[in-house]
């Protein structure tokens, strides 16, 4: 079956996956979703059979309609290759506490290289598919960690040129340290003084003026986004929850057929947004528990219908979550509520107002975990099992504890995973015991690898010590006259 992709806010264009992939988001500002689901065409235990690349292959097929088989398997096989330090690409660790599936065992050991190696790939070929001339622009706004996934995917990729804005003071060391010591000609990287909802409404708004588009396009340059709200993003991220369930099988900890739940650290909603897809396809999904910290905007949506951002922005130790405007949550009200009108007046109210109201069930569940709540939890699992997790897995683990306690759910969980503690060391070594707090965060690397007894990861070994080559810093109303400097 051939699927087209639309806007979720009525414009009337329908597009190649191949065509909204290059565009990045539509015209009218809404997001391209596929104008029907596309549906699982293979028995579910055949997943038992495949490796990642050939599941990727068997459910990206479904989605990208218009890319070739030998494009596809090119891009995936581009992807998931020894930039990843096991040949699993996404292992599920299952010990006494949970299922934790772990999606940050590629380049910069964040979840967000599980779409950011292949999106480069996917960028590429559609460019050539529809016979795109000019250089392609990937702007991006990150809270961390697409950032320097993005950075990593484009550097060097022929034809592309990627600008990285992050908020100055809401990111970590080590994540700062990774983007500011990128490598690649075609990489430009800036701080942004202010947060991270100031950086993606300054980015979201220069994809949308008319004016500087056709300005850039007369100069060779067409942009287009490596944000979560590109659907070449949360394509590949519907693949790791077949793989996830596979693994639970095999693992012994799910019968093959039964339902299963995913509680997912969120905010921006792409993560979970993809596994609401992998169910729509035909996975046995029960419950998407979608895990907030303390800006837990879409913990009161959930619950109460009323989706406000009039609040206080709090900067917390999962800093990758700390948003009060999930862009792809647009996509799920298109789908739940099945019209382009009404999605486009919820967003017209959120922009205007800061606040709609629309009751969302369908199998969500919103809870959320205290910056607390988060540290208890990383020092429970680790001084019960030796595991260690990221402040982010944290907040997962956490949240679906209070899930646990409130509804007495027994279906199988897996916690989806998404950052190496390594990423967050500083603040994963506090939460362990409290007698390193303060310590220097390049130094909580080695602490925390004689602590866990695991090595380093390769990708932030000496990250301290190599040399910072991007040292912008720009007011958020001074991002559209850096991206033109920065193409002149
Ligand atoms: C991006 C990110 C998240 C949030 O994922 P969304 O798709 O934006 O909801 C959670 N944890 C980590 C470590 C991340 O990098």
């Amino acid at each position: 079956m051939n699927i087209m992709y639309k806007s979720t806010r009525g414009d009337k264009n329908y597009l190649t996956a191949s065509q909204a992939i290059v565009k990045g988001i539509a015209d009218d500002g809404g997001l391209f979703v596929p104008d029907t689901m596309p549906k699982m065409d293979f028995d579910l235990s055949d997943i038992l059979s495949w490796d990642y690349r050939e599941l990727a292959y068997r459910v990206l097929r479904l989605v990208l309609t218009d890319y070739t088989e030998e494009e596809l398997r090119y891009c995936i096989n581009s992807a998931y290759d020894d930039k990843f330090d096991t040949p699993l690409i996404a292992p599920l660790t299952v010990n006494a506490k949970g299922n934790f599936l772990e999606l940050f065992h590629g380049r910069t050991i964040a979840f967000k290289d599980m779409a950011l190696s292949i999106l480069p790939y996917l960028l590429k070929t559609a460019a050539r598919k529809n016979g795109v001339a000019e250089k392609i622009v990937i702007l991006t706004a990150t809270s961390g960690d697409t950032g320097k996934a993005a950075l990593e995917g484009f550097a060097d990729v022929e034809g592309t040129k990627i600008i990285v804005f992050f908020p100055e003071e809401g990111v970590s060391d080590v994540q700062k340290a990774q983007m500011v010591t990128q490598k690649g000609a075609n990489t430009c990287v800036a701080g942004i003084r202010g947060n991270f909802d100031d950086a993606q409404t300054a980015v979201k708004r220069i994809f949308t003026d008319k004016e500087l588009k056709a300005e850039l396009k007369d100069r060779g340059y067409v942009f287009s986004s490596a944000n979560s709200i590109n659907i070449g993003r949360l394509a590949p991220q519907i693949v790791y929850y077949f793989y996830a369930y596979a693994q639970m099988v095999k693992a012994g900890r799910l019968n093959m057929g039964d339902k299963i739940n995913f509680t997912v650290p969120t905010g921006n909603f792409g993560n979970i947004l993809a596994g609401y897809y992998a169910k729509n396809m035909g996975l046995p999904v029960n419950k998407l528990v979608c895990a907030s910290n303390d800006n837990k905007v879409l913990y009161d949506f959930f619950g109460t219908g009323t989706y406000d951002i009039n609040r206080d922005f709090i900067v917390t130790v999962s800093p990758s979550m700390d948003i009060l405007i999930s862009s792809n949550l647009e996509r799920l009200l298109y789908h739940v509520s099945g019209s382009v009108e009404k999605t486009a007046e919820l967003m017209k109210s959120l922009s205007e107002g800061g606040k709609y109201d629309f009751k969302v069930e369908d199998g969500f569940v919103g809870e959320f975990a205290t910056v607390d709540e988060t540290f208890a939890g990383i020092k429970e699992v680790f001084e019960d099992t030796s595991y260690v997790m990221d402040t982010h897995t944290a907040v997962a683990y956490s949240a679906y504890k209070k899930y646990l306690n409130d509804a007495r759910d027994a279906t199988p969980n897996v916690i989806v995973s998404t950052a190496s503690p390594y990423k967050f060391a500083k603040d994963v070594l506090k939460a362990i015991d409290p007698k390193y707090d303060g310590i220097n965060p390049f130094e909580a690397l080695e602490k925390l690898s004689e602590v866990s007894s695991t090595p380093v990861p390769e990708p932030i070994k000496g990250i301290d010590k190599r040399e910072v080559l991007h040292k912008h810093v720009i007011d958020r109303d001074e991002i559209k006259d850096f991206v033109k400097e920065q193409l002149n």
